[in-house]
């Protein structure tokens, strides 16, 4: 699954030798890039490349630092988590005969025709991996959840009980409904 990079790409080829970095923002335009996602909004991400090339290997070492938005797991209210990763991946230069290379957590791999890496799609796992499991509203001063209480009420309201009894013309009518 490989998505337009935009600005997300690391351009690689023709680098010398040694160190170079480069820096990303990660805000409404890389939001662009994944519409449909519930897994984070609004991010407000920097991430830091220092990137060491070697002859047939690169040596990156990112380091993110920001926040994205979210929802109350509880009341849905919009809350931010902090995004903050350091992490060094190695990609290597597959040859032709390299051919069970295969990335792993740490290791990319890039043909001798590749010329940049997209890292749209990393740079989404890392803020995503970074929501905790369940995040909730702040407690308050006295240990309450400072959750949305309507919306709390909403959550825990038994469901409506069923008539016993309706009346049969109100029944032909929604059986109507349902038809239409
Ligand atoms: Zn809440």
């Amino acid at each position: 699954m490989s998505k337009p990079g935009g600005g997300f790409r690391l351009e690689f080829a023709g680098l010398k030798e040694g160190k170079h970095t480069f820096a990303y923002v990660l805000g409404a335009e890389f939001m662009e890039l994944f519409p449909e996602t519930e897994a984070f909004c609004e991010p407000e991400v920097r991430v830091g490349l220092e990137l060491e090339k070697q002859e047939r290997m690169m040596l990156l070492s990112f380091r993110f630092d920001g926040t994205a938005g979210t929802y109350c797991d509880r009341c849905l209210n919009p809350l931010r988590f902090k995004v903050e990763q350091e992490e060094t991946i190695i990609v290597k230069t597959a040859s032709a005969s390299d051919t069970d290379a295969q990335d792993e957590e740490n290791l990319w791999w890039v043909s001798e025709k590749d010329t940049f890496i997209d890292l749209a799609s990393y740079f989404y796992e890392t803020i995503a991996l970074s929501r905790p499991l369940q995040v909730f509203c702040p407690e308050d001063e006295n240990g309450k959840p400072t959750c949305d209480p309507a919306m709390l009420d909403l959550y825990e309201q038994p469901a409506a009980p069923q008539e016993a009894e309706t009346d049969p013309r109100w029944d032909a009518l929604k059986s109507l409904k349902n038809r239409i």
